[in-house]
């Protein structure tokens, strides 16, 4: 088949390219003719190499063979756009976790039996494992993570890795990806180190496997549900907004949209729960809007509102009033008030927990038909999704991010919000000011009370730092006993007496726990961009000498750069 086909393709080439080549003789027929084979070679060399990457390697096996009308390419195309971002999204979250970690997504290809590589952040993995492989056999049979060190299992990784110089520390976590409840593939992360591993880093990669598996059942949900090839295109791009920059209100205009488009409504309704209560928050309304606002809460008990929340499913009916007993739409009484007769409500749902509901209302008796239930339900699956990838992406980065005792800025996260600040002073031709304050003699505290003190007193500091500086300063805990300030758009003039507070602040500071009472000192440097350099390493160097320079004179002081 594939020969005939090749053959077939050389000849046609060839053909073409003896037309091509030969002297065009005059008239624009020729021309014509000339420029359609051409047209002709490009479309052709355009539809084989599409077709040649479906059949073979780089296709994702979750996302072929779905869908059968020859006519939805472009849905495909969309499909698969946001399946790379997914891989993009659960990429980003292991690297956020640990930057040297290095990833891999493979998927099963049915046609070649093999897992084929997806994405990857590095070379070491290979483009294609064979479908028995015994490590990999290991990783799919298990439903938790899975973990292997190179010097353990030497032969095994050497045939999934190939024989390179090993180091022997190397190791590597998988996890299982699920498609159609069976093995669909696996997520790889590898590290030059296994103890940079932690139980951590296995559980998020458990949960990222978990949803993964889940995003891609819901792209081929999305593609099959629906027959209306607009729509699919459209609710697929609401999914690819899975991005943690954008806004919940950039998303609720979507659905808004997406409802306008394909719903009949005379009110459209999103609603979310208030933690730890029982009343839930109106997000966005779209149409009438006497009877509720933005911001609104309602209680959830004896309300039409609070149905999808209290029964768990879809609420649909023309004649609501009889058939629910609640004493109200949003506030007990304002039925009478307001006459909507229809609803369809559907809670977003996520794992059994329930992030919300959307309702749409109508003022008259008219019944919603299937395909407004079926669009609605894809919806608020599709909102599940999203809200909890926002969520959970939130949720990790900004763990990665932040020292877990002071919550304070860590040191890796520090360094990347100072260079942006010194590209944006550079910008808009701004100074700003380099702190680093260290505590004095802070080991006598460690050493006369104990580590639980010493942290306690850590804590403290970082809440005097934070509440001593503007919002749009940064904060980070540099080191140990050492912290880091950015005061952005000022000069040494300026800063100097808000690091002078600081240090008042702290030395005035009673440190009081468990019976024990303690006065703490801190020194400070400080250096100033541009005046004392345009570089960030030389500015934190001239900051932190500075720094020592004060503790040479005893502490409890500032000085800059230019002081001395
Ligand atoms: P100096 O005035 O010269 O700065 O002396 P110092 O004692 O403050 O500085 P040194 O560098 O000798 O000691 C810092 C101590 O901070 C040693 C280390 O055990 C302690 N430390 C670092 N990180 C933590 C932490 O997270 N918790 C606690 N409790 N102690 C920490
Ligand atoms: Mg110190
Ligand atoms: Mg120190």
């Amino acid at each position: 088949m594939i020969n005939l086909k090749h053959l077939a393709i050389t000849t046609l080439l060839v053909l073409s390219f003896i037309f091509f080549i030969f002297p065009t003789p005059p008239g624009a027929i020729f021309i014509l003719l000339k420029i359609f084979v051409f047209i002709f070679i490009l479309v052709f060399f355009y539809k084989y190499n599409n077709g040649s990457s479906i059949n073979g390697t780089k296709v994702s096996a979750a996302l072929q063979g779905t869908g059968n009308s020859p006519d939805n390419s472009n849905v495909k195309n969309e499909l698969r756009e946001n399946y790379d971002s997914l891989l993009e999204l659960v990429f980003k979250m292991i690297l956020a976790m640990n930057p040297d970690y290095k990833c891999a997504a493979y998927m099963l290809n049915p046609n070649v039996n093999n897992f084929v590589l997806q994405k990857s952040t590095s070379n070491d993995f290979p483009e294609q494992i064979i479908r028995d492989n015994l490590l990999i056999d290991k990783i799919i049979n298990q439903d938790s993570p899975f973990l292997m060190q190179q010097n353990e299992e030497k032969d095994l990784w050497t045939d999934l890795f190939g024989d390179k110089s090993w180091r022997g520390s190397e190791c590597m976590i998988g996890i299982r990806l699920n498609y159609n409840d069976q093995v669909g593939g696996c997520l790889l992360l590898m590290t030059d180190h296994f103890k940079s591993i932690n139980e951590r880093d296995k559980n998020i990669l458990s949960y990222l496997g978990k949803h993964l598996s889940m995003g891609i059942r819901k792209l081929q949900r999305i593609e099959k549900l629906l027959g209306d090839k607009d729509y699919r295109i459209r609710i697929s791009e609401l999914f690819n907004q899975i991005s943690i920059a954008s806004k919940e209100d950039e998303l609720f205009d979507g659905v808004k949209d997406l409802c306008r488009s394909y719903l009949r409504y005379d009110k459209l309704t999103i609603t979310f729960p208030i933690r730890n209560s029982s009343t839930a928050k109106i997000k966005m309304i779209d149409g009438f809007s006497e009877d509720s606002k933005l911001g609104d809460t309602f209680d959830i008990d004896n309300t039409l509102h609070g149905l999808p929340y209290k029964l768990g499913e879809r609420i649909n009916s023309t004649n609501w009033v009889e058939k629910y007993l609640v004493k109200g739409r949003f506030i007990q009484g304002d039925i009478e008030k307001y006459n909507f007769n229809s609803i369809l409500s559907i809670p977003i749902k996520y794992d059994n927990n329930i992030l919300g509901a959307i309702s749409i209302e109508r003022l008259n008796k008219s019944s919603f038909l299937d395909k407004d239930i079926q669009f609605l339900e894809l919806l608020t699956d599709t909102m599940g999704s999203i809200l909890t990838w926002k969520y959970e992406y939130t949720k990790m980065y900004n763990n990665a991010i932040h020292d877990g005792l002071t919550d304070l800025l860590n040191h890796k996260a520090y360094k990347e919000r100072l260079s942006e600040e010194l590209s944006r002073a550079k910008r808009f031709k701004q100074s700003l000011v380099l702190l680093i304050l260290d505590l004095d003699k802070f080991k006598r505290i460690n050493d006369s009370y104990g580590h639980l003190y010493g942290d306690f007193v850590l804590s403290e500091v970082s809440k005097i730092l934070k509440d001593s500086i503007r919002n749009i300063d940064i904060c980070a805990r540099y080191g140990g006993e050492e912290f880091a300030i950015v005061l952005v758009n000022t000069d040494v003039k300026n800063a100097r007496p808000v690091a002078e507070r600081i240090i008042e602040s702290i030395s005035d500071f009673n440190f009081i726990k468990d019976g024990i009472k303690e006065r703490m000192t801190i020194s400070a440097g400080m250096s100033q961009y541009p005046k004392n350099s345009l570089e960030m390493k030389e500015l934190i160097a001239h900051a932190d000498l500075a720094m020592y320079e004060v503790k040479k004179n005893g502490g409890n002081a500032v000085i800059a750069h230019e002081d001395y």
